[in-house]
């Protein structure tokens, strides 16, 4: 009677697991019905946000770049990028043909301890790095001629100029707060006299409005650019009169890169778990990028984390509850995408990072498949939201095909334009279900015949690369040789 009532016991904790999942699985749940709702809501917030300053949660930030790299640009341009886990230098010689720019590039993980200490201590790290690169690199141009730089800066910026601007916030895992309120470049134009460097901050930009660059010069039909790593944002180029919060705003293009600041995006119809609120009220910025905390790299593993403590403690099929389970961000996303495509009949991997990182051994094989499936939700929500995030843009400008917000004519009378997006981040590169599930919703969303036309293009080191190309278009010197 005893084996008999304990089997009972764990048959009835079973259920209660498998409840925990179909809860999971419901409020995760985006029919083509639901992303349809986020994306004429995004479409809606990016109008909010170019009629008025704080029209929207969504910033639509103005960059000043109003033109994109021709290929004409020439010379030896020299970028830095930070913003996400890994901080990158990097050096292009442009031969002014369009060409396959070869940077020669440097990366280092940042140290966690600069990310929320003081920001003088933060930019003589990346002075330190840069200064070192140049000396290491055989560099003709001589020290007397200033080399110019583009500063990839992946945080929320009000520019003043295409080189000047004040961070507006910390996202991700930076939290430095003397640097709020701040214009950057000067900043980083300081730390670079402190370290003797002749250099200019020529561009001041964000990684999308990089991304976008290298994917504008690769490919002209690029509208716009979006990344998934770390973080998540998009930008893309808009006209000038549709920006409506900054009257009289003329360029010589007619168009202006905006960066919406997707990351901060909010909508009634986003599917919000009980994991999300948790994860939200205990994050540095509650309250505070809301779409990005369900996208992003930073955070889908951490959900997947607070998914398995829940099961955890509701029953034995983990064993005795970890205590690695409630140290936030113990699971990271790389790990979390390891299991998540674990092909093996037994999931050792699975069972291996189960054990390694989160110190649960011994995990029965249906409990192992439990969480494949997990992050199987958490990542396809994700990927599925981000695509109705690009249908959005798409549908602002009038390329998904329905001919913009305030058009009613058929889908069949729009001859619809070949348009490029340039996408960057690892979850998209490195996370193949991720970008599986992405490539799906878009052709959920926009039909067969206009997903035709939609060309997704990944850059690399698009976001760095691209800072240098606009270094270049918008350098003091012009086009003159430098070499
Ligand atoms: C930042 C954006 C950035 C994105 C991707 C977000 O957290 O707010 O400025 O583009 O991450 O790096
Ligand atoms: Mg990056």
């Amino acid at each position: 009677a005893l084996v008999v009532g304990r089997r009972v016991r764990s048959r009835k904790k079973w259920k209660r697991v498998v409840g925990v999942l179909k809860e999971l699985e419901e409020s995760c749940e985006t029919t083509v019905g639901r992303l349809r709702q986020v994306v004429d809501a995004m479409a809606v917030e990016m109008h909010a946000g170019l009629a008025s300053e704080g029209g929207s949660k969504l910033k639509m930030l103005l960059t000043f770049v109003d033109n994109l790299p021709s290929g004409s640009e020439k010379g030896i341009f020299y970028a830095l990028d930070l913003g996400g886990t890994n901080f990158r230098v990097l050096r292009v010689e442009l031969g002014g043909q369009r060409s396959n720019v070869d940077p020669d590039v440097e990366q280092q993980p940042i140290p966690e301890q600069l990310m929320t200490g003081r920001s003088e201590d933060l930019f003589d790290f990346i002075a330190s790095t840069l200064h070192r690169f140049v000396e290491k690199g055989n560099d003709s141009v001589q020290y007397s001629i200033t080399k110019e730089l583009g500063f990839t800066f992946s945080f929320p910026v009000k520019q003043t100029s295409v080189s000047s601007g004040v961070l507006i916030k910390w996202t991700k895992a930076f939290a430095i707060k003397d640097m709020v309120g701040k214009e950057v470049a000067g900043a980083l134009q300081q730390a670079l006299a402190r370290k003797g460097l002749n250099m200019r901050v020529a561009v001041l930009v964000n990684d999308t409005v990089g991304t976008l660059a290298l994917g504008h010069y690769h490919d002209a039909d690029t509208v716009a650019a979006v990344i998934i790593g770390t973080g998540t944002n998009a930008c893309y180029w808009e006209r000038t009169d549709a920006i409506i919060k900054c009257q009289g705003l003329l360029t010589t293009s007619g168009g202006m890169v905006v960066n919406m600041e997707w990351g901060n995006f909010w909508s009634s119809h986003l599917p919000r778990t009980s994991y999300d609120i948790d994860l939200d009220a205990e994050s540095p910025n509650p309250n505070d990028q809301g779409f990005e905390k369900m996208i992003s790299g930073m955070y889908l593993g951490d959900i997947v984390r607070r998914v398995i403590l829940r099961m955890s403690e509701e029953s034995d099929i983990f064993g005795p509850v970890s205590s690695r389970l409630y140290v936030p961000f113990a699971l990271r996303t790389p790990a979390m995408a390891a299991m998540h495509e674990d092909d093996s009949p037994e999931l050792t991997e699975v069972a291996r990072i189960l054990q390694d990182v989160l110190d649960i051994p011994d995990v029965p094989l249906k409990a192992r498949k439990l969480v494949v499936k997990i992050c199987d939700v958490v990542t396809r929500r994700a990927a599925r939201l981000a695509a109705a995030g690009i249908v959005g843009i798409l549908k602002k400008i009038g390329r998904d095909g329905s001919g913009g917000i305030a058009g009613g004519r058929s889908r069949s009378d729009i001859k619809m334009r070949r348009t490029a997006v340039a996408v960057e981040g690892s979850l998209y590169t490195q996370y193949t279900m991720f970008r599986e599930y992405l490539h799906e919703a878009l052709h959920e969303i926009l039909g067969e015949d206009i997903v035709r036309h939609v060309v997704i293009n990944v850059t690399e080191d698009g976001s760095g690369t691209g800072a240098a190309l606009l270094a270049a278009s918008h350098s003091s010197s012009g086009s003159v040789q430098l070499i």
